[in-house]
């Protein structure tokens, strides 16, 4: 691993977020990695905006939001305002899944997760299929409909389905980490076909996120390495939309004394729990440091 760069290098003003969805508390880990977004911002003299990524309606909840803002002053961090809310944002990710449409980069999916689910537990059936590391599984390019066939319209029913992005099987793409180095996947093997709409009528955390970062003129992501393979997927969507994609630093995740991964619910290290026993972020410094 590289030791972080502190000041990034890009042409343009430099423009970073804090993309936190309130789903439970902040963490330490969330903090280390808010920190590096914060002092890479201040290092290269530019922004950084503070988007709250709430489209899960199921688990997002408006107490934690209120808690991440109290956390993240807490920790002694600015942000741009207004804070830029993904629920509010809807318009802008049905034109970008207009276009997507119109350009035959998607296709309507009709399979249930038990289906796909399903499928991965027989491997002899559909080889290769093995579900990726990450949250989404590879998606059997066999239940692909034809590239020329004709997709529904995109009205109020067309937007009632599942929508996949396909990916173009077997090529390589690559992207330069900050602090993890050159970073390559091939599309179809380490990720498949993935969804960029839902049928509740929401976009995937990866169409959302990339219309985001590319609407708001974001130049580097800064976020946990948990997201490398969605990095990939999202350098993907720049593409299809045309716009030009950011630079990336993925911070290394933090794990409790037994090397799992800190999670929401490690109650103990959230940052609400930190702070009301007194601890200051001062304290916390070194815990921080990347
Ligand atoms: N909201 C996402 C998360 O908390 C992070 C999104 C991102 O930084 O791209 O996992």
């Amino acid at each position: 691993m590289r030791t972080a760069p502190l000041a990034p290098t890009s042409p343009q003003p430099y423009v970073g977020r804090l993309a936190p969805s309130p789903t439970g508390l902040l963490h330490l880990g969330h903090a280390r990695t808010f920190a590096l977004a914060a002092a890479r911002a201040n290092a290269a003299g530019g922004k950084l905006l503070l988007r709250i990524d709430d489209l899960d309606r199921a688990r997002c909840r408006p107490e934690f939001t209120a808690a991440a803002l109290e956390d993240l002053a807490w920790l002694g961090l600015d942000w741009e305002k207004p804070v830029i809310t993904q629920s509010e944002r809807l318009p802008l990710y049905r034109n970008a899944l207009a276009r997507l449409h119109a350009t035959g980069r998607i296709y309507p999916c009709y399979r249930s997760r038990r289906d796909l689910a399903e499928a991965l537990s027989a491997p002899h059936e559909t080889p290769g299929a093995a579900p990726a590391a990450d949250d989404e599984p590879l998606y059997p390019a066999a239940w692909r409909p034809a590239a020329d066939l004709a997709l529904p319209a995109l009205d109020a029913t067309g937007r009632a389905l599942n929508w996949r992005f396909r990916v173009p099987d077997e090529h390589e793409l690559r992207f330069d980490d900050a602090l993890l180095g050159t970073q390559t996947a091939v599309c179809g093997s380490d990720f498949g076909d993935f969804l960029v709409w839902r049928k509740d009528g929401l976009p995937s955390y990866q169409l959302a996120c990339a219309v985001d970062d590319a609407l708001l003129g974001v130049t580097e992501v800064v976020r946990g390495a948990d997201l490398v393979r969605s990095t990939f997927r999202q350098l993907l969507l720049f593409e299809a939309l045309g716009a030009p994609a950011p630079t990336y630093c993925h911070a290394p995740l933090l794990t409790d004394e037994h090397g799992v991964r800190l999670a929401k619910r490690h109650a103990a290290l959230a940052l609400a729990t930190l702070r009301a026993s007194g601890t200051t972020p001062e304290e916390l410094g070194p815990r921080l440091a990347i």
